[in-house]
């Protein structure tokens, strides 16, 4: 037996860690918001297989950390595991730069307040700095992230075929989506091939965010609700189909606008999803309703020590601490809204 060359180890555990295009999007978009960004634009060309880019008006990275801002363990998010406990931030295991810069060539460019210029730094493919040169953009950071999966043949092969990379870019906007709608107050643009494909501005609240991202004619079919219970602390709010309301602007045949947020983290879980068509569904006996999702924001916030995020290394799966308070409290709230509760069969699932 022998050991793996280093470079080797780097690779293979960085190809879990980045594994498509929509999941650098995701890691740069997450940074860029623990940076406090208010304005976020990502670029793409050739559907992120060629560049994907992502600039902010974040706080930057000080030029005393630039050094080990891609090396992998490296974060300013946490400094021990107890922090999880009270986690604010989407990022904290210091892997997506690090990981990033093993599978694509990276650039960095950065500007805190105190800097009078901003710097561009070039990556190599263990996260150091190979050259730096001054750069002309104002305060954030802009990271580039060029030839993706160019060392990784069967993954770039995957995106070989024009149907898998419209189909990666659907999966993108649909994220993007996602965080326009629980950051109202975050401007957000998507450019493929220099065309703009979608922008969000800034808005007030929800419920602007949910009308700039699905629609007026949705939002109107959609009712703002929200319910705190005490012990365990969980707040509920969103916006959910109005009892009766038009069944084809409340549903679809995705589970893509069925949003669901745990402490402002865009996640799947199929027990709340379950549930959420459970009672959705049940209004629409007769229609074929059984294969459909419902539209609807649904926003939870719970103790950060009752969620473990650490499950997956996208983060989009959560282990609620509380589960069952919180369907308990969920399904309470749904009979409240829909007024019964619905004896049906769950709707089958999707794979
Ligand atoms: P994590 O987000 O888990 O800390 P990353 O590898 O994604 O790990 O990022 C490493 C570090 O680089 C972050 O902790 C942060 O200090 C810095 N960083 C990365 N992207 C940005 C950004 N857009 N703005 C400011 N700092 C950033
Ligand atoms: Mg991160």
């Amino acid at each position: 037996m022998k050991q793996l060359p280093p470079d080797t180890v780097r690779l293979l555990s960085s190809s879990q860690v980045i594994t498509s295009v929509v999941n650098v999007v995701k890691e740069l978009l997450e940074n860029s918001l623990d940076a406090g960004a208010t304005s976020i634009d990502v670029k793409l060309e050739n559907y992120g297989l060629e560049r994907i880019e992502v600039r902010d008006n974040g706080h930057g990275i000080k030029a005393a950390d630039t050094p080990v801002m891609a090396v992998r363990h490296f974060t300013s998010k946490i400094c021990t595991h107890d922090d999880l406990e009270h986690l604010e931030t989407y990022g904290f295991r210091g892997e997506a730069l690090g990981s990033v810069c093993a599978v694509a060539e990276v650039t960095v460019i950065t500007k805190t307040e105190e800097d009078d210029v901003s710097t561009q730094y070039t990556l190599n493919f263990t996260g150091g700095i190979v050259s730096k040169k001054p750069s002309h953009l104002g305060q954030g950071t802009t990271v580039s992230v060029l030839k993706l999966f160019k060392n990784l043949p069967v993954r770039r092969q995957y995106y070989s075929s024009t149907k898998k990379c419209k189909e990666e870019l659907k999966k993108v906007q649909d994220l993007l989506l996602a965080y326009a709608i629980i950051k109202p107050e975050l401007r957000l643009t998507l450019v493929h091939n220099k065309v703009v494909l979608w922008q969000k501005a800034k808005v007030p609240d929800h419920r602007s965010a949910l009308v700039a991202t699905l629609g007026p004619g949705v939002v109107v079919n959609l009712l703002p609700c929200h319910h705190r219970q005490e012990q365990p602390e969980i707040f509920l709010e969103g916006f959910f189909p109005k009892p009766g309301a038009d069944y084809s602007s409340t549903s679809s045949s995705n589970p893509d606008k069925t949003f669901i947020f745990v402490n402002n983290r865009p996640v799947h879980h199929k027990d709340i999803m379950k549930l959420l068509r459970q009672h959705y569904t049940a209004q629409y006996p007769d229609d074929g309703s059984r294969s459909r999702y419902p539209v609807l924001m649904l926003s939870l916030t719970v103790s950060p020590s009752s969620v473990d995020v650490n499950l997956t290394p996208d983060k989009t799966q959560v282990l609620l601490h509380d589960k069952e308070a919180v369907l308990i409290a969920l399904e309470a709230f749904l009979v409240s809204l829909y007024g019964f509760r619905p004896t049906d069969d769950p709707p089958a699932l999707r794979p």
